[in-house]
């Protein structure tokens, strides 16, 4: 994998801390997976089913174009957001809303390829009022905050649930703020979690069959989910659909995909699933290849970087990363009182940490 990135034949000369072993090779393959997933499916985002076969019988090659007109191998926000959550992680040691809605903000002021409607005008409203939480909007149930959550995945892994419960609405709400959506976008972190630490497709299963349970909009095992749009409902269906009929990286990626609608996200979200349940080295080589060089470089490096400061790891190779331990440190009869791993103080816009923060209980 390493010589095909054209990086390193040595995984030890590759950017950030080692993992070492299993976590390594599932870690990587999550953040590569999400960048390949979004390269592959973004040539054929807002097409239909029909309109793909047409066009390229089944689509199957990373080869850029679109409605985007992009280059071969280049990334969209999807993954240009998640790297922005990543590095505004690392730079800080927690997760900060306001250091989270920074990097939005300077993100865009690279007149990005592509952007969502909801996640412009968050960003310009943080811009004016300096707020890093959206209020609750039905509306809000787009798939933007879902799409670059796995940095949040990697940074909380082995933190307790209600910790990574309020980490992932934490990120999510400085764009969108929808218990809905909410509920999905915990749900593809715990899935990631669940497949980094070596969970099977079984483990998976009972994460999304729990959602479709409590939330019953999120039932994936009616009729197929095709021309999938952005309400993340639509999204999750056909990610759980393509996840569950498959079983290899690169079929799980060709039969999203190949649903139109919103690929590039579709896309993105298996990829990070797929990556991680998978591991690095099921990632084709001809995807592999065709990524940026400077993209796969720092998805390695955040991938690498923020697992080595979660908690699984004791967090030890951070400078202001705490413990899980610290980060629970409860008082009798409350809630969990918050993680300085999330906030780091007062002023960030984060209500009160309590289990149903996202009106989801598991
Ligand atoms: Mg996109």
């Amino acid at each position: 994998m390493s010589a095909v990135l054209g990086l390193s034949t040595n995984l030890r000369r590759l950017p950030g801390p080692r993992l070492g072993g299993d976590l390594e090779r599932r870690a990587l393959g999550a953040y590569l997976g999400l960048a390949t997933g979004d390269a592959l499916g973004a040539t054929v985002e807002l097409m239909t089913p029909r309109e793909i076969r047409e066009t390229y019988g089944e689509h199957r090659d990373i080869i850029g174009g679109g409605w985007l007109r992009l280059r071969p191998g280049q990334v969209t926000d999807d993954t240009q957001m998640s790297l922005a959550l990543g590095r505004s992680i690392l730079e800080r040691g927690a997760l900060q809303p306001r250091a989270v809605a920074e990097a939005f903000s300077d993100w865009m002021r690279q007149k990005p390829v592509d952007i969502g409607h909801t996640v412009r005008r968050a960003i310009v409203a943080f811009r004016e009022t300096g707020s890093t939480e959206r209020p609750p909007r039905d509306g809000d149930a787009g798939n933007g905050a879902c799409m670059r959550c796995l940095p949040v995945a990697l940074f909380t892994l082995g933190a307790p649930p209600a910790v990574v419960e309020a980490a992932s609405c934490a990120q999510a709400h400085v764009t969108h703020h929808s218990p809905v959506a909410d509920a999905g976008t915990l749900t593809v972190v715990r899935i990631v979690q669940s497949a980094l630490l070596g969970g099977g497709r079984a483990e998976l299963r009972v994460l999304t069959e729990s959602l479709a349970a409590r939330e019953t909009r999120y039932r994936y095992d009616r009729r197929r989910t095709e021309n999938p749009g952005a309400y993340l409902v639509e999204t999750l269906g056909a990610v759980f659909q393509s996840l569950f009929a498959t079983n290899t990286f690169e079929a799980a990626l060709v039969d999203v995909v190949n649903r139109g609608g919103d690929a590039d996200t579709t896309g993105a979200i298996l990829g990070m699933i797929g990556g991680a349940l998978y591991g690095a080295d099921a990632i084709p080589e001809r995807w592999l290849r065709r990524l940026e060089p400077a993209v796969a470089r720092e998805c390695i490096e955040q991938a690498r970087g923020l697992v080595a400061r979660s908690p699984l790891l004791g967090g030890s190779q951070g400078d202001h990363a705490t413990s899980a331990q610290h980060a629970m440190d409860a008082a009798p009869g409350q809630g969990p009182r918050r993680s300085s791993h999330l906030a780091g103080g007062a002023g960030t816009g984060m209500g009160p940490p309590h289990p149903a923060w996202c009106g989801f209980t598991p």
